[in-house]
């Protein structure tokens, strides 16, 4: 039977800038441990942007706070996943979905895809959407990326994409890899190319994980003024989850004192989202004593679910294929 035009590149896997260079086809796996792209779960969601969103399983970032964890790190989570879906049947169910009378009662006017990270799934949703546009013209699509891929396929989401939402956790190298585990250069440098597209920009996405990041959103706003002052930002409030399942999430405070940041360095079009002010829960204290370094904080966490690589490089660490964080199982989700 013939392979299907968009599984091809997965042979020589060079979707993010990890370049692993696996071929996803007979079974290795690269840093996202993914195979052949699979869609988790797909609904009409009200989030702006409203939409129908389709979620992709797997991801490329091993990312303390993870909020999807369970679809981001499958096939090591239990999660229930939707698995392969043809792009033809999921562009016909897509089109329908974003046409119901559903669609219309919270306004979705467009697909989203989200994850986990899409990027690794970029030749599918690459034919979904070109599908989904041949059965109706001018279908939007808006696409969520931790921005870790490699300017080609920036490029390529740029042609199909109609918005981006974009998430920017660190500036600094070192908290970036701490709550990610991958460097912040790449993300920064298509942050700028993102911006030098406006047009195709929904908005930028600051997470907000108090005593771990809350450090860097003087640099953040500092760095994305200087992009453009006028760029649309959206703080968003931490919510306990995955490694951080007892750390405290961002208080309505910290919320208000990053707007203030914001516009003191020069932001005119920043907001934020969320629901602030879940507490922790009982074991996270240890750490107090590290109060002042995000980084610190953030390895505390890290090494307490089995990273012993330190500073956290999960391009260069030996556990990468076995790694403790993809296989970390909370007890608690908010
Ligand atoms: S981590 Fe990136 S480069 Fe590596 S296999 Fe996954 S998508 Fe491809
Ligand atoms: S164990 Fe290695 S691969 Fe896993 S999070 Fe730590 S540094 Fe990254």
């Amino acid at each position: 039977m013939q392979r299907a035009r968009y599984l091809t590149e997965l042979e020589n896997c060079q979707l993010c800038e990890w370049h692993c260079g696996v071929n996803r086809l007979v079974g290795e796996v690269g840093m996202c441990q993914l195979g052949l792209p699979q869609v988790a779960s797909r609904a009409l969601h009200p989030a702006p942007p409203s939409s129908y969103t389709l979620f992709m399983a797997g991801c490329n970032f091993k990312c303390l706070h993870c909020q999807n964890w369970d679809i981001a790190h499958w096939p090591h989570s239990d999660a229930v996943i939707d698995g392969r879906v043809d792009p033809a049947d999921l562009a016909r169910e897509s089109i329908t979905a974003l046409n119901s009378l559903q669609a219309s009662l919270i306004r979705a006017d467009r697909l989203f895809f989200s994850g986990g990270c899409p990027t690794c799934s970029l030749p599918y949703i690459e034919e979904v959407v070109a599908r989904a546009r041949a059965l109706q013209p001018g279908t939007l699509v808006n696409f969520d990326t931790n921005g870790f891929m490699t300017p080609d396929s920036l490029a390529r989401v740029l042609e199909f994409a109609d918005s981006i939402t974009y998430d920017i956790r660190a500036v600094s190298d070192d908290v970036h890899r701490a709550l990610t585990g991958a460097p912040a250069a790449p993300m920064l440098r298509n942050a700028e190319v993102l911006a030098a597209h406006r047009e195709k920009l929904w908005e930028f996405r600051v997470l907000i994980v108090p005593r771990i990041n809350e450090g860097e959103l003087e640099a953040i706003c500092r760095f994305l003024a200087g992009l453009d002052a006028a760029l649309p930002v959206c703080f968003l409030a931490f919510r306990p989850n995955f490694v951080l399942e007892n750390h405290p999430g961002a208080s309505l405070d910290l919320m208000r004192q990053a707007l203030a940041i914001a516009r003191d360095c020069g932001l005119t079009n920043a907001d934020w989202a969320g629901r602030p002010g879940l507490p922790g829960r009982a074991g996270s204290s240890s750490h107090d004593g590290l109060l002042g370094c995000g980084v610190a904080v953030a390895q505390w966490y890290a090494r307490r679910a089995g990273c012993q690589t330190i500073p956290r490089d999960c391009g260069t660490c030996p556990q990468t294929n076995d790694c403790p964080v993809k296989q970390y199982q909370p007890l608690r989700r908010t």
